[in-house]
């Protein structure tokens, strides 16, 4: 495994369990994909969210208060408005998510997968020709 700290160096120290960078001292976390069973609000119905670790990464980069449970509310309000088996962006704060809703047959479930988080106005995923902008309230 590779480890890179957010100002370049990969070189790391272990202090406590804890990585961190030799050079500027910061924690550097290990991050890997999360996902998590999450229920609509009929409370019958689900789909499991799964963050990516460039999703992770990118959220504890640009908004690390952002809890878990703010999270967990934003992907309610993405997945009722998302369209199926198509990559979906929507303004958040000040830059994109970008994600997609699909059957994912292996683990027989619906997943919202968010992909990524980009401060870059214009669309681009590699190997994603077609992105979707939509517009969902993410405020309140
Ligand atoms: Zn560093």
């Amino acid at each position: 495994m590779n480890w890179k700290c957010k100002c370049g160096n990969t070189e790391m120290k272990i202090d406590f369990g804890r990585m961190i960078c030799s050079k500027c001292d910061a924690e550097v976390k290990m991050y890997s994909v999360d996902e998590q069973k999450v229920m609509k609000e009929n409370n019958k119905h689900y789909y499991w969210l799964i963050q990516t670790p460039t999703f992770v990464e990118k959220l504890d980069t640009f908004y690390a208060d952002f809890t878990e449970e703010q999270l967990i509310e934003m992907s309610r309000k993405i997945e009722k408005v998302s369209a199926k088996n198509k990559t979906q962006a929507t303004k958040f704060k000040n830059s994109y998510i970008y994600w997609k809703y699909f059957y994912n047959p292996s683990f027989k479930r619906m997943e919202l997968k968010f992909i990524t988080l980009s401060t870059l106005k214009r669309l681009f995923l590699r190997n994603v020709k077609d992105i979707e902008l939509i517009e969902v309230d993410l405020n309140d």
